[in-house]
């Protein structure tokens, strides 16, 4: 089932909302159930559009959307529902009255070099015991410490790309972020960005305030930056936690984790342990001799050794199972990071697991939503590209994103401002993606990547790995020194979005006097200019009591039986045409002259 419909209709209140939830495309017929109307409405509104569809045929959100704002019905909304969305959403199971507190899982982001590598390192020293198996030796994504006698789950987030993943994903399952943040540095964009990430994935913050072993280092300052962007200190009346620490000397950190743990305390984080296992894979890949390596995230239940399971469209049987460390595990609980081998496939990451009762139903599982993926991808044959080409407003969709980076706040206003005061007449919409602070990141690479965006840079640089990061996803990033320029830049990089046109010039008319030769191909006839001129080359309109019968291209003009260059105003000699289908001209037709050519649509004609 690709659609479905929650909430109450409208029934004479204008506050009552419905929503409609699609997930990839709906077919006619749902979406005119869903919206309460005859399908022959619906079709028929199609139709004026230009688009004959049938009831079972599947138009895209966009699509949708268009129809609905056409029909001018209010009181709907339409939400996007993905796969993955849908599989979160089973995700956040009610709780039943046996389920147990689990530990926390907690993501650790900040500005680079603000210390959250040292950080973890020190933390997952200090906490771990290293086992025979020879401790941590390669990239981990996920582990568990030890504190006070309880654990608590690190999720290791190697840059905001994996972050980003995971809330796209729709799994939540981050609750606490520590956002790490230099005493003598202070808030950065990317700082600014952890905190609308963690905001984003409803996860609650805590903020480690480190380097303080650091001359310059400024706790004071910090909170200060940190509360201009609405993060208030507990101590200033506030509800977040900001913990001075050092991940060099490793002070303040027990605290960093009784702080954790007092968040988790008070989230009452819980989940369930008797029913089958599930969870979210964190990182999957292929080794030599093992197989696919799968690294698991438990959120409910017990895995264990031996259980069936299935993640996405992949499907196993649980043959191995370690902790982070590498110790064999024989089960495993919420919140606990695993790395299993015995699935068949590769799953993906952020591909939800879910333990089977038997080898059949995890692959039939692994089916079901291979197919279903496919579907959602293929399945929309009617798409909202089509929609808009056939309504002919192609011109009022065309989009330009732009994300802008300025070196100070001002100077990205202005930027933004005088883009938006670009004249389109609305036939370009200039779609401000996001705007920042600082040099350009990775972020906003990701942000840009995928849709036809460009990032604007305004007296800011672009370090080279970013850079190559964006050559790689084929992303544009511009980066000014003159607003001028970039404005004139814009202005282009919109012009082209409007494409080439067709304009036509007239040049002048002839009476036919006279008519020698008609082929399917050629024409060749005599008669006087009446206005304008006509040279060779230019096209000829047909014309019969102002009706045009078609066209044709002028090969040659002769003047007095004598190839000529032109024929003017009230004189009188042949034209050798040539034509794509045979035109029975007649004496009294009259030829109009005009010449054809493409080009680039200017803005605001
Ligand atoms: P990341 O990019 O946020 O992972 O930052 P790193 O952990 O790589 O730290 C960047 C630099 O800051 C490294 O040279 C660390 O040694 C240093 N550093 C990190 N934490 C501290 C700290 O608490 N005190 C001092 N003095 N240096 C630190």
């Amino acid at each position: 089932m690709s659609a479905g419909v929650a909430g109450n209709s409208a029934m004479g209140n204008d506050a009552a909302e419905k929503v409609i939830r699609i997930a990839g495309s709906i077919t006619v017929d749902e979406l005119a159930q869903a919206l309460g109307l005859a399908v022959t409405t619906l079709i028929g509104e199609l139709f004026k559009n230009g688009i004959v569809a049938t009831i079972n045929q599947r138009l895209d959100f966009e699509t949708a959307q268009i129809m609905i704002d056409e029909l001018g019905i209010a009181n709907v909304r339409l939400e996007r529902k993905n796969t993955a969305a849908k599989l979160a959403d089973e995700g956040r199971r009610e709780l039943s009255k046996d389920a147990v507190l689990r530990p926390p899982v907690v993501a650790v982001m900040g500005h680079v070099d603000h210390g959250k590598t040292t950080l973890l390192d020190n933390l997952l020293h200090k906490k771990t015991v290293e086992t025979e198996a020879g401790g941590i030796t390669q990239h981990i994504s996920a582990y568990q410490l030890e504190h006070d006698g309880r654990k608590i789950t690190f999720l290791d987030t190697p840059g905001h790309e994996a972050f980003a993943a995971i809330r796209q994903h729709g799994a939540m399952l981050t609750d606490i972020v520590v956002i790490v943040v230099a005493a003598d540095d202070g808030v950065k964009p990317q700082t600014v960005e952890a905190i609308k990430f963690a905001q984003g994935a409803n996860a609650k913050m805590i903020v480690a305030i480190n380097k303080i072993d650091r001359e310059g280092a400024d706790v004071e300052r910090t909170k200060a930056g940190l509360a201009e962007h609405g993060l208030m200190p507990e101590e200033w009346g506030g509800d977040i936690m900001m913990i001075p620490v050092s991940a060099k000397t490793g002070e303040g950190l027990e605290k960093l984790l009784d702080s954790i743990l007092l968040v988790a305390d008070v989230e009452e984080l819980k989940a369930d342990v008797k029913i089958p296992a599930e969870g979210l894979v964190i990182e999957s890949h292929m080794e030599t001799g093992k197989g696919s390596v799968v690294n698991l995230l438990v959120t409910g239940g017990e895995l264990k050794v031996g259980e069936f399971v299935a993640a996405g469209g992949a499907y196993g049987k649980i043959r191995t199972m370690v902790d982070f460390q590498g110790k064999p595990k024989g089960k495993a609980g919420p919140s606990t990071p695993v790395t299993v081998t015995g699935f068949k496939d590769l799953p993906n990451f952020g591909d939800r697991f879910l333990e089977y009762d038997d080898e059949k139903s995890a692959r039939r599982a692994a089916l079901v939503y291979a197919q279903n993926a496919q579907n959602e991808a293929m399945s929309a044959n009617v798409t909202s590209t089509d929609l808009l080409r056939m309504m002919n407003v192609e011109d009022t969709a065309k989009v330009f994103n732009v994300i802008v980076k300025g070196d100070v706040l001002g100077s990205v206003t202005s930027v933004v401002d005088s883009l938006k005061m670009i004249d389109t007449k609305g036939e370009v919409t200039l779609n401000v993606v996001a705007t920042g602070v600082g040099d350009v990141t990775e972020n906003d690479i990701y942000m840009a990547a995928g849709e036809n965006t460009v990032v604007y840079g305004f007296n800011v640089s672009v370090p080279t790995n970013i850079a190559k990061l964006a050559s790689r996803d084929g992303v544009e990033v511009r980066n000014f020194r003159v607003i001028y320029e970039l404005l004139d830049d814009a202005r282009d990089s919109m012009e082209k979005l409007l494409g080439e046109e067709v304009v036509e010039t007239e040049m002048g008319e002839m009476e036919v006097m006279g008519v020698f030769r008609v082929t399917k191909t050629e024409l060749i006839a005599g008669g006087k200019v009446t206005s304008g001129k006509v040279v060779p080359k230019v096209n000829a309109r047909i014309v019969r009591k102002k009706e045009v019968l078609g066209e044709a291209e002028v090969e040659s003009v002769q003047k007095e039986r004598i190839e000529a260059k032109e024929l003017i105003e009230n004189e009188i000699g042949g034209l050798a045409m040539k034509t794509e289908k045979k035109i029975q001209l007649e004496v009294g037709d009259k030829l109009q002259f005009f010449v054809r050519e493409r080009r680039q649509r200017k803005l605001g004609e």
